[in-house]
């Protein structure tokens, strides 16, 4: 690992005016995905800038319908949330499904949606919930904020607020992990909203998509059995140590009904 300064902000616009100060400076939250990077020399940013205590990035709260969660509140925080579990349990569901404790304690949901990971849960949730992503400079629409592996539309200097999750009518979250470090191998997200169900799929692809055939055929039957014979294409899913695209792509079947059998 190389050299860094490090600086502990007090405000976002401190963040912001450290971030554009820096040559190459990285924002650094839970530090559960940046820095095993940066351990295997794939980062070397010249300055972090930690953000995980600002006050502005924190807190949950529920507005119009919708459940706002600060960028730097923590996977074990939405797990152990009441807002969350009453309006909207799979959420709490997923957070409490992520890695291990040390990685709940730690990782958040702003950390986990700026990197990415095609493995990640969270991009599921932002995706079937309706998501919007508040920046300090702007709101992203969840479709337009993951645009592939480990990529989003967030610039350089770009700090994650908070996210904002249409609450839905009823919602559930079905993953088959990794079976050491949970990652995804496939996770998919159903939610049923006034406007249509909505099927978020990670962990199959290179980046999260939606199942649009399987929200049809639950739009007309909100049942596991109308995915019988409903598919995805596996052409363009991964493959990999641990699963065959032919592999994932039945696997999102199945974990589509799972996830609907038990929104109930
Ligand atoms: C052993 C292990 C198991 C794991 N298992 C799972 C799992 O089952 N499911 C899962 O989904 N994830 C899993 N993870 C990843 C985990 O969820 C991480 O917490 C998450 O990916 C990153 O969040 P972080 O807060 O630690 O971000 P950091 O590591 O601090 O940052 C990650 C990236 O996001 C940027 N960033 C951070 N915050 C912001 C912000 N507010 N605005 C803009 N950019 C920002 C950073 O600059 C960096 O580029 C696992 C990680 C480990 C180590």
């Amino acid at each position: 690992m190389q050299n860094f300064a490090f600086h502990r902000p007090k405000s976002l616009s401190e963040a912001v005016s450290a971030l554009k100060q820096a040559d190459e400076g990285k924002l650094l939250s839970g530090g559960q995905s940046l820095i095993p990077v940066m351990k295997l020399n794939l980062a070397a940013p010249s300055d972090l800038v930690c953000i995980s205590s600002l006050d502005e990035l924190r807190g949950i709260r529920t507005e119009a319908g919708r459940l706002i969660i600060g960028a730097a509140t923590t996977h074990g925080e939405v797990d152990a949330s009441a807002e969350v579990k009453t309006a909207i349990p799979a959420l709490a569901d997923l957070a409490a499904g992520i890695g291990d404790p040390q990685v709940r304690n730690r990782g958040t949901l702003g950390g986990s949606i700026a990197h990415n990971d095609p493995a990640a849960d969270y991009p599921a949730a932002v995706v079937a919930l309706d998501g919007e992503i508040a920046t300090d400079r702007r709101t992203i629409k969840a479709e337009a904020f993951f645009s592939g592996m480990f990529e989003t539309a967030l610039d350089d200097d770009e700090i994650i607020v908070a996210v904002s999750f249409a609450v839905p009518d009823r919602a559930a979250y079905a993953k088959f992990p990794n079976p050491a470090s949970r990652f995804a191998v496939v996770g998919v997200m159903v939610a049923q909203h006034k406007s249509g169900t909505r099927v978020a799929v990670v962990g199959a692809g290179a980046n999260v998509f939606r199942a649009t055939d399987m929200e049809k055929a639950l739009d007309g039957s909100f049942d596991p059995s109308a995915l019988d014979g409903v598919a995805v294409s596996a052409d363009e899913l991964t493959t990999d140590l641990q699963a065959s695209a032919q592999y994932r792509a039945h696997l999102v079947t199945v974990m589509a009904k799972r996830a609907v059998a038990a929104c109930g």
